[in-house]
Protein backbone atom coordinates (compact mmCIF):
# COMPACT_ATOMS: atom_id res chain seq x y z
CA UNK A 1 0.00 0.00 0.00
CA UNK A 2 1.73 3.55 -0.72
CA UNK A 3 1.80 6.12 1.71
CA UNK A 4 -1.08 7.82 -0.13
CA UNK A 5 -3.25 5.12 -0.28
CA UNK A 6 -2.98 4.46 3.31
CA UNK A 7 -4.21 7.84 4.37
CA UNK A 8 -7.03 7.43 2.33
CA UNK A 9 -7.89 4.33 3.85
CA UNK A 10 -7.70 5.44 7.10
CA UNK A 11 -9.63 8.33 6.56
CA UNK A 12 -13.33 8.70 8.24
CA UNK A 13 -15.55 10.39 5.87
CA UNK A 14 -18.13 12.39 7.59
CA UNK A 15 -22.08 11.52 6.29
CA UNK A 16 -22.88 15.53 5.37
CA UNK A 17 -21.07 17.75 3.37
CA UNK A 18 -19.82 21.56 3.97
CA UNK A 19 -22.35 22.40 1.25
CA UNK A 20 -25.56 20.40 2.97
CA UNK A 21 -24.58 21.98 6.40
CA UNK A 22 -24.44 25.42 4.90
CA UNK A 23 -28.05 24.73 4.14
CA UNK A 24 -29.02 22.92 7.15
CA UNK A 25 -27.90 25.72 9.33
CA UNK A 26 -30.61 28.27 7.74
CA UNK A 27 -33.05 26.43 9.74
CA UNK A 28 -31.05 24.78 12.84
CA UNK A 29 -27.69 26.62 14.16
CA UNK A 30 -25.22 24.88 15.59
CA UNK A 31 -24.90 22.63 17.16
CA UNK A 32 -26.71 19.86 16.67
CA UNK A 33 -26.82 16.13 16.17
CA UNK A 34 -27.63 14.34 13.29
CA UNK A 35 -28.04 11.46 12.51
CA UNK A 36 -27.94 9.57 9.27
CA UNK A 37 -30.91 7.22 8.41
CA UNK A 38 -29.64 5.44 5.63
CA UNK A 39 -26.94 3.93 7.71
CA UNK A 40 -28.94 3.62 10.95
CA UNK A 41 -31.33 1.31 8.35
CA UNK A 42 -28.30 -0.92 6.16
CA UNK A 43 -26.71 -1.72 9.75
CA UNK A 44 -30.01 -2.65 11.03
CA UNK A 45 -30.59 -5.26 8.02
CA UNK A 46 -26.53 -6.54 8.26
CA UNK A 47 -27.27 -7.53 12.16
CA UNK A 48 -30.74 -9.12 11.13
CA UNK A 49 -29.43 -11.15 8.53
CA UNK A 50 -25.87 -11.93 10.97
CA UNK A 51 -28.08 -13.91 13.20
CA UNK A 52 -30.68 -15.31 10.91
CA UNK A 53 -29.47 -18.72 11.42
CA UNK A 54 -30.99 -18.71 14.99
CA UNK A 55 -34.37 -18.66 14.87
CA UNK A 56 -35.47 -16.66 17.85
CA UNK A 57 -32.33 -13.73 17.76
CA UNK A 58 -33.99 -10.64 18.61
CA UNK A 59 -32.21 -7.52 19.19
CA UNK A 60 -33.18 -5.51 21.97
CA UNK A 61 -31.59 -1.61 20.92
CA UNK A 62 -30.31 -0.12 24.27
CA UNK A 63 -32.28 3.02 24.34
CA UNK A 64 -30.02 4.38 26.85
CA UNK A 65 -27.63 4.57 24.30
CA UNK A 66 -29.76 6.90 21.89
CA UNK A 67 -33.19 7.84 23.56
CA UNK A 68 -34.98 9.23 20.36
CA UNK A 69 -38.38 8.16 19.48
CA UNK A 70 -37.76 8.53 16.05
CA UNK A 71 -34.88 6.23 15.56
CA UNK A 72 -36.50 3.84 18.18
CA UNK A 73 -39.49 3.81 15.43
CA UNK A 74 -36.89 2.92 12.62
CA UNK A 75 -34.86 0.48 14.42
CA UNK A 76 -38.24 -1.20 15.44
CA UNK A 77 -39.27 -1.79 11.75
CA UNK A 78 -36.28 -4.71 11.60
CA UNK A 79 -38.06 -6.24 14.61
CA UNK A 80 -35.83 -4.87 17.30
CA UNK A 81 -37.03 -3.83 20.56
CA UNK A 82 -36.34 -2.38 23.39
CA UNK A 83 -33.52 -2.49 26.14
CA UNK A 84 -34.59 -0.16 28.24
CA UNK A 85 -33.05 0.83 32.29
CA UNK A 86 -35.33 2.87 33.37
CA UNK A 87 -38.89 4.06 34.27
CA UNK A 88 -38.73 6.85 31.72
CA UNK A 89 -37.01 5.37 29.09
CA UNK A 90 -39.59 1.98 29.56
CA UNK A 91 -42.48 4.61 29.32
CA UNK A 92 -40.88 5.89 26.35
CA UNK A 93 -40.78 2.44 24.44
CA UNK A 94 -44.29 1.61 25.53
CA UNK A 95 -45.46 4.77 24.06
CA UNK A 96 -44.36 3.67 20.76
CA UNK A 97 -46.00 0.90 20.96
CA UNK A 98 -43.04 -1.37 22.12
CA UNK A 99 -44.05 -3.55 24.71
CA UNK A 100 -44.48 -7.09 26.09
CA UNK A 101 -41.54 -9.21 25.44
CA UNK A 102 -40.16 -6.60 23.14
CA UNK A 103 -39.03 -5.17 26.10
CA UNK A 104 -35.80 -6.22 28.38
CA UNK A 105 -35.42 -4.50 31.34
CA UNK A 106 -31.75 -4.48 32.05
CA UNK A 107 -31.87 -2.08 35.01
CA UNK A 108 -29.95 -2.28 38.24
CA UNK A 109 -30.48 -0.55 41.78
CA UNK A 110 -33.85 -0.83 40.63
CA UNK A 111 -36.19 1.51 41.89
CA UNK A 112 -39.65 -0.27 42.91
CA UNK A 113 -42.11 1.85 40.80
CA UNK A 114 -39.77 0.61 37.70
CA UNK A 115 -40.25 -2.10 38.34
CA UNK A 116 -43.53 -2.44 39.14
CA UNK A 117 -44.17 -0.17 35.34
CA UNK A 118 -42.18 -3.04 33.28
CA UNK A 119 -44.33 -5.94 34.72
CA UNK A 120 -47.84 -3.72 34.16
CA UNK A 121 -45.99 -3.19 30.33
CA UNK A 122 -45.22 -6.92 30.36
CA UNK A 123 -41.55 -6.44 29.43
CA UNK A 124 -39.24 -9.39 30.47
CA UNK A 125 -37.46 -8.41 33.24
CA UNK A 126 -33.27 -9.46 34.10
CA UNK A 127 -32.45 -9.79 37.33
CA UNK A 128 -29.22 -8.15 38.45
CA UNK A 129 -29.19 -9.63 41.66
CA UNK A 130 -30.33 -12.75 43.61
CA UNK A 131 -31.99 -10.17 46.59
CA UNK A 132 -34.20 -8.79 43.74
CA UNK A 133 -36.38 -12.03 43.32
CA UNK A 134 -37.55 -11.14 46.96
CA UNK A 135 -37.73 -7.95 46.08
CA UNK A 136 -39.92 -8.12 42.87
CA UNK A 137 -42.07 -10.88 44.51
CA UNK A 138 -42.93 -8.30 47.20
CA UNK A 139 -44.08 -5.22 45.21
CA UNK A 140 -45.65 -7.60 41.78
CA UNK A 141 -47.50 -9.78 44.99
CA UNK A 142 -45.74 -12.79 42.63
CA UNK A 143 -43.03 -13.39 39.76
CA UNK A 144 -43.96 -13.00 36.13
CA UNK A 145 -43.69 -16.22 34.22
CA UNK A 146 -40.74 -15.40 32.07
CA UNK A 147 -37.73 -14.43 34.01
CA UNK A 148 -33.91 -13.79 33.38
CA UNK A 149 -30.58 -13.33 35.19
CA UNK A 150 -27.74 -11.12 34.39
CA UNK A 151 -24.62 -13.57 35.72
CA UNK A 152 -21.16 -11.90 36.29
CA UNK A 153 -18.19 -14.74 36.70
CA UNK A 154 -15.64 -11.94 38.37
CA UNK A 155 -12.32 -11.85 37.62
CA UNK A 156 -10.66 -10.46 34.19
CA UNK A 157 -12.44 -10.44 30.71
CA UNK A 158 -9.48 -12.21 28.75
CA UNK A 159 -9.08 -13.08 25.08
CA UNK A 160 -6.33 -13.82 22.62
CA UNK A 161 -5.40 -10.04 22.62
CA UNK A 162 -5.08 -9.14 26.32
CA UNK A 163 -7.41 -8.56 29.18
CA UNK A 164 -10.61 -6.77 27.76
CA UNK A 165 -12.07 -5.48 30.85
CA UNK A 166 -12.66 -5.88 34.45
CA UNK A 167 -15.88 -7.63 35.58
CA UNK A 168 -14.42 -8.87 39.19
CA UNK A 169 -14.65 -4.97 39.88
CA UNK A 170 -18.04 -4.56 37.75
CA UNK A 171 -21.48 -3.89 40.48
CA UNK A 172 -23.87 -6.03 38.17
CA UNK A 173 -24.93 -9.38 37.87
CA UNK A 174 -25.03 -12.92 39.90
CA UNK A 175 -21.79 -14.32 40.96
CA UNK A 176 -21.86 -17.95 39.55
CA UNK A 177 -23.08 -19.71 42.59
CA UNK A 178 -26.07 -17.18 43.45
CA UNK A 179 -26.56 -17.79 39.74
CA UNK A 180 -27.50 -21.30 40.14
CA UNK A 181 -29.26 -20.70 43.69
CA UNK A 182 -31.44 -17.93 41.66
CA UNK A 183 -32.84 -20.31 39.11
CA UNK A 184 -33.05 -22.91 41.76
CA UNK A 185 -35.66 -20.28 43.56
CA UNK A 186 -37.15 -18.87 40.72
CA UNK A 187 -38.08 -22.52 39.74
CA UNK A 188 -39.44 -23.12 42.99
CA UNK A 189 -41.05 -19.90 43.17
CA UNK A 190 -43.38 -20.98 39.48
CA UNK A 191 -41.57 -19.26 37.04
CA UNK A 192 -41.51 -21.16 33.95
CA UNK A 193 -39.78 -19.70 31.23
CA UNK A 194 -35.90 -18.41 32.08
CA UNK A 195 -33.26 -16.36 30.30
CA UNK A 196 -29.64 -15.56 31.28
CA UNK A 197 -27.65 -11.97 30.54
CA UNK A 198 -24.07 -11.15 30.70
CA UNK A 199 -22.25 -7.85 29.48
CA UNK A 200 -18.56 -8.34 30.57
CA UNK A 201 -16.37 -5.97 28.38
CA UNK A 202 -17.10 -2.42 26.67
CA UNK A 203 -16.76 -1.06 23.17
CA UNK A 204 -14.90 -3.97 22.01
CA UNK A 205 -13.46 -4.19 18.49
CA UNK A 206 -12.82 -7.51 17.68
CA UNK A 207 -15.12 -9.79 16.37
CA UNK A 208 -14.30 -12.24 18.95
CA UNK A 209 -16.27 -10.87 21.94
CA UNK A 210 -19.39 -12.04 21.13
CA UNK A 211 -18.25 -15.53 20.48
CA UNK A 212 -16.29 -16.10 23.13
CA UNK A 213 -19.02 -14.46 25.44
CA UNK A 214 -21.27 -17.01 23.89
CA UNK A 215 -19.06 -19.93 23.95
CA UNK A 216 -18.90 -18.99 28.04
CA UNK A 217 -22.44 -18.28 28.48
CA UNK A 218 -23.30 -21.69 26.17
CA UNK A 219 -21.04 -23.48 29.16
CA UNK A 220 -23.12 -22.22 31.59
CA UNK A 221 -26.20 -23.09 29.89
CA UNK A 222 -25.24 -26.51 29.85
CA UNK A 223 -24.52 -26.40 34.16
CA UNK A 224 -27.81 -25.06 34.25
CA UNK A 225 -29.65 -27.77 33.35
CA UNK A 226 -27.66 -30.03 34.71
CA UNK A 227 -27.53 -28.85 38.21
CA UNK A 228 -30.92 -27.14 38.39
CA UNK A 229 -33.25 -28.84 35.77
CA UNK A 230 -33.79 -25.60 34.38
CA UNK A 231 -33.94 -25.20 30.41
CA UNK A 232 -32.95 -21.74 29.47
CA UNK A 233 -35.13 -20.09 26.54
CA UNK A 234 -32.87 -17.45 25.53
CA UNK A 235 -28.88 -16.04 26.12
CA UNK A 236 -29.03 -12.13 25.87
CA UNK A 237 -25.74 -11.60 25.09
CA UNK A 238 -26.08 -7.73 25.75
CA UNK A 239 -23.84 -4.97 24.53
CA UNK A 240 -20.26 -4.42 24.57
CA UNK A 241 -19.77 -4.47 20.53
CA UNK A 242 -17.93 -1.66 19.92
CA UNK A 243 -16.90 0.90 16.88
CA UNK A 244 -14.02 1.90 15.08
CA UNK A 245 -13.73 5.59 16.66
CA UNK A 246 -10.34 6.21 15.46
CA UNK A 247 -9.44 6.06 11.46
CA UNK A 248 -6.99 3.60 12.07
CA UNK A 249 -9.34 0.93 13.60
CA UNK A 250 -10.64 -1.58 11.80
CA UNK A 251 -15.06 -1.49 12.25
CA UNK A 252 -16.15 -4.55 13.45
CA UNK A 253 -17.93 -7.59 11.00
CA UNK A 254 -21.57 -8.20 12.11
CA UNK A 255 -21.66 -10.89 10.00
CA UNK A 256 -18.11 -12.36 11.19
CA UNK A 257 -19.53 -11.87 14.76
CA UNK A 258 -22.91 -13.74 13.89
CA UNK A 259 -20.82 -17.11 12.25
CA UNK A 260 -18.71 -17.03 15.21
CA UNK A 261 -21.53 -17.35 17.71
CA UNK A 262 -23.78 -19.88 15.49
CA UNK A 263 -20.16 -22.43 15.52
CA UNK A 264 -19.75 -21.80 19.49
CA UNK A 265 -23.89 -22.64 19.54
CA UNK A 266 -23.54 -25.57 17.29
CA UNK A 267 -20.21 -26.56 19.45
CA UNK A 268 -21.57 -26.76 22.74
CA UNK A 269 -25.86 -26.15 22.75
CA UNK A 270 -26.57 -28.67 19.82
CA UNK A 271 -24.97 -31.38 21.49
CA UNK A 272 -26.30 -30.45 24.87
CA UNK A 273 -29.91 -30.76 23.64
CA UNK A 274 -30.70 -26.43 23.84
CA UNK A 275 -30.89 -26.51 20.16
CA UNK A 276 -34.03 -24.10 20.68
CA UNK A 277 -32.10 -21.26 22.52
CA UNK A 278 -33.06 -17.62 21.43
CA UNK A 279 -29.72 -15.37 21.13
CA UNK A 280 -30.77 -12.27 22.14
CA UNK A 281 -28.62 -8.95 22.21
CA UNK A 282 -28.64 -5.24 23.55
CA UNK A 283 -26.89 -3.47 21.09
CA UNK A 284 -26.57 0.28 21.68
CA UNK A 285 -23.19 1.91 20.28
CA UNK A 286 -23.03 -0.19 17.65
CA UNK A 287 -26.92 0.70 16.34
CA UNK A 288 -26.21 4.42 16.15
CA UNK A 289 -23.00 5.15 17.39
CA UNK A 290 -21.68 6.14 13.72
CA UNK A 291 -24.40 7.41 12.64
CA UNK A 292 -24.79 10.24 14.28
CA UNK A 293 -22.41 13.18 14.29
CA UNK A 294 -22.20 16.45 16.47
CA UNK A 295 -21.53 19.46 14.27
CA UNK A 296 -20.46 22.72 15.63
CA UNK A 297 -18.99 25.87 14.19
CA UNK A 298 -15.54 27.36 15.13
CA UNK A 299 -16.27 30.85 17.12
CA UNK A 300 -13.09 31.89 18.48
CA UNK A 301 -9.33 31.10 18.63
CA UNK A 302 -6.65 31.80 21.20
CA UNK A 303 -3.21 31.98 21.35
CA UNK A 304 -1.58 31.57 24.70
CA UNK A 305 0.99 28.64 26.05
CA UNK A 306 -0.99 26.60 23.43
CA UNK A 307 -3.12 27.27 20.54
CA UNK A 308 -6.85 26.72 21.21
CA UNK A 309 -10.29 26.53 18.86
CA UNK A 310 -13.28 27.36 20.47
CA UNK A 311 -16.50 26.04 19.11
CA UNK A 312 -19.95 26.74 19.88
CA UNK A 313 -20.46 23.25 21.53
CA UNK A 314 -19.39 21.98 24.86
CA UNK A 315 -19.54 18.87 26.93
CA UNK A 316 -23.28 18.98 27.72
CA UNK A 317 -23.15 18.57 24.12
CA UNK A 318 -21.11 15.37 23.64
CA UNK A 319 -19.39 14.02 27.60
CA UNK A 320 -17.29 11.12 26.26
CA UNK A 321 -14.09 13.00 26.04
CA UNK A 322 -13.90 14.50 29.22
CA UNK A 323 -15.64 11.81 30.76
CA UNK A 324 -13.57 8.87 29.55
CA UNK A 325 -11.10 11.29 27.86
CA UNK A 326 -12.51 9.25 24.39
CA UNK A 327 -11.05 9.95 20.90
CA UNK A 328 -13.27 11.20 18.48
CA UNK A 329 -12.39 12.05 15.12
CA UNK A 330 -13.12 15.71 13.76
CA UNK A 331 -13.27 16.38 10.20
CA UNK A 332 -13.16 20.48 9.26
CA UNK A 333 -15.71 20.19 6.48
CA UNK A 334 -14.61 21.64 3.03
CA UNK A 335 -11.01 21.07 4.54
CA UNK A 336 -11.77 17.38 3.78
CA UNK A 337 -8.23 17.23 1.29
CA UNK A 338 -6.05 19.51 3.22
CA UNK A 339 -3.07 18.78 5.28
CA UNK A 340 -3.19 18.25 8.85
CA UNK A 341 -0.20 20.58 9.85
CA UNK A 342 -1.88 22.51 12.51
CA UNK A 343 -1.87 21.38 16.18
CA UNK A 344 -4.90 21.83 18.34
CA UNK A 345 -7.00 21.46 21.46
CA UNK A 346 -10.46 21.75 20.22
CA UNK A 347 -12.54 23.36 22.83
CA UNK A 348 -15.71 23.79 24.65
CA UNK A 349 -17.20 26.57 26.68
CA UNK A 350 -17.30 25.09 30.29
CA UNK A 351 -15.52 26.12 33.04
CA UNK A 352 -14.17 22.83 33.09
CA UNK A 353 -10.89 22.56 31.87
CA UNK A 354 -11.45 19.17 30.69
CA UNK A 355 -13.83 20.32 28.37
CA UNK A 356 -11.77 19.78 25.59
CA UNK A 357 -12.91 17.36 21.87
CA UNK A 358 -9.14 17.21 21.25
CA UNK A 359 -5.62 17.62 23.12
CA UNK A 360 -3.10 18.01 20.96
CA UNK A 361 -4.78 17.12 17.42
CA UNK A 362 -3.13 17.45 14.08
CA UNK A 363 -5.76 19.14 12.15
CA UNK A 364 -5.95 21.79 9.00
CA UNK A 365 -5.65 25.26 9.45
CA UNK A 366 -9.29 25.96 10.82
CA UNK A 367 -10.74 29.57 10.60
CA UNK A 368 -13.46 31.34 12.43
CA UNK A 369 -16.66 30.35 10.75
CA UNK A 370 -15.27 26.85 9.66
CA UNK A 371 -18.15 23.75 10.98
CA UNK A 372 -16.31 21.17 12.10
CA UNK A 373 -17.94 17.40 12.46
CA UNK A 374 -17.38 15.41 15.26
CA UNK A 375 -17.96 11.64 14.66
CA UNK A 376 -19.31 8.95 16.30
CA UNK A 377 -21.73 10.84 18.47
CA UNK A 378 -24.82 8.41 17.45
CA UNK A 379 -24.36 6.54 21.06
CA UNK A 380 -23.78 7.84 24.13
CA UNK A 381 -23.71 11.36 22.73
CA UNK A 382 -26.68 13.54 22.71
CA UNK A 383 -28.20 10.64 25.63
CA UNK A 384 -25.53 11.35 28.19
CA UNK A 385 -26.19 15.24 28.06
CA UNK A 386 -26.67 17.87 30.90
CA UNK A 387 -27.11 21.13 31.63
CA UNK A 388 -23.95 22.59 33.84
CA UNK A 389 -22.87 25.88 33.36
CA UNK A 390 -27.20 26.51 32.40
CA UNK A 391 -26.06 25.30 29.23
CA UNK A 392 -28.80 24.03 26.77
CA UNK A 393 -28.88 20.76 25.24
CA UNK A 394 -28.88 20.84 20.88
CA UNK A 395 -31.30 20.11 18.48
CA UNK A 396 -30.87 16.54 16.89
CA UNK A 397 -31.84 15.94 13.14
CA UNK A 398 -32.51 13.19 10.83
CA UNK A 399 -30.84 13.33 7.33
CA UNK A 400 -33.32 11.30 5.38
CA UNK A 401 -32.56 8.62 2.71
CA UNK A 402 -34.15 11.47 0.26
CA UNK A 403 -31.73 13.85 1.46
CA UNK A 404 -34.03 15.69 3.69
CA UNK A 405 -33.52 17.07 6.69
CA UNK A 406 -36.50 16.51 9.67
CA UNK A 407 -35.84 18.10 13.06
CA UNK A 408 -36.58 14.87 15.78
CA UNK A 409 -35.89 16.78 18.79
CA UNK A 410 -36.22 20.70 18.77
CA UNK A 411 -33.36 22.03 20.86
CA UNK A 412 -33.58 23.30 24.51
CA UNK A 413 -34.78 26.89 25.15
CA UNK A 414 -34.19 28.50 28.40
CA UNK A 415 -37.53 28.33 29.40
CA UNK A 416 -36.81 24.44 29.42
CA UNK A 417 -33.71 25.26 31.81
CA UNK A 418 -35.93 27.16 34.48
CA UNK A 419 -39.43 24.48 33.96
CA UNK A 420 -38.63 22.77 37.32
CA UNK A 421 -38.87 26.04 38.80
CA UNK A 422 -42.64 27.17 38.10
CA UNK A 423 -44.16 26.18 41.45
CA UNK A 424 -41.98 29.28 42.58
CA UNK A 425 -42.63 32.84 42.45
CA UNK A 426 -39.10 33.68 41.11
CA UNK A 427 -39.95 31.73 37.65
CA UNK A 428 -42.37 34.78 36.40
CA UNK A 429 -39.62 36.80 36.83
CA UNK A 430 -36.74 34.59 35.49
CA UNK A 431 -39.42 34.59 32.26
CA UNK A 432 -39.92 37.83 31.64
CA UNK A 433 -36.30 39.16 31.83
C1 LIG B 1 -25.22 0.05 28.13
C2 LIG B 1 -25.86 -1.27 28.06
C3 LIG B 1 -26.05 -1.91 26.83
C4 LIG B 1 -25.56 -1.32 25.54
O1 LIG B 1 -24.18 -1.29 25.51
P1 LIG B 1 -23.41 -0.85 24.18
O2 LIG B 1 -21.99 -1.00 24.57
O3 LIG B 1 -23.83 0.53 23.90
O4 LIG B 1 -23.80 -1.79 23.11
C5 LIG B 1 -26.71 -3.11 26.82
N1 LIG B 1 -27.16 -3.69 27.95
C6 LIG B 1 -26.98 -3.11 29.16
C7 LIG B 1 -27.52 -3.80 30.36
C8 LIG B 1 -26.33 -1.90 29.25
O5 LIG B 1 -26.15 -1.35 30.46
Amino acid sequence: MTKRSREQKMKKVPFVTKEKVEEIVKTYPTPFHIYDEKGIRENAEAVKKAFAWNEGFKEYFAVKACPNPFLIRILHEYGIGCDCSSLTELMLSNALGINGHDIMFSSNDTPAEDYAYCAKVGGIINLDDITHIEFVEKILGGLPDTMSCRYNPGGVFQMSNGIMDNPGDAKYGFTTEQLFEGYRILKEKGVRHFGLHAFLASNTVTNEYYPKLAGQLFEMAVQIKEKVGVELEFINLSGGVGIAYKPEQTANDIGAIGEGVRRAYEEVLIPAGLGGVAIYTEMGRFMTGPYGALVTQAIHEKHTHKEYIGVDACAVNLMRPAMYGAYHHITVLGKEDAACDHMYDVTGSLCENNDKFAIDRMLPKIDMGDYLVIHDTGAHGYAMGYNYNGKLKSAELLLREDGSVQLIRRAETPADYFATLDCFDIYEKIRTS
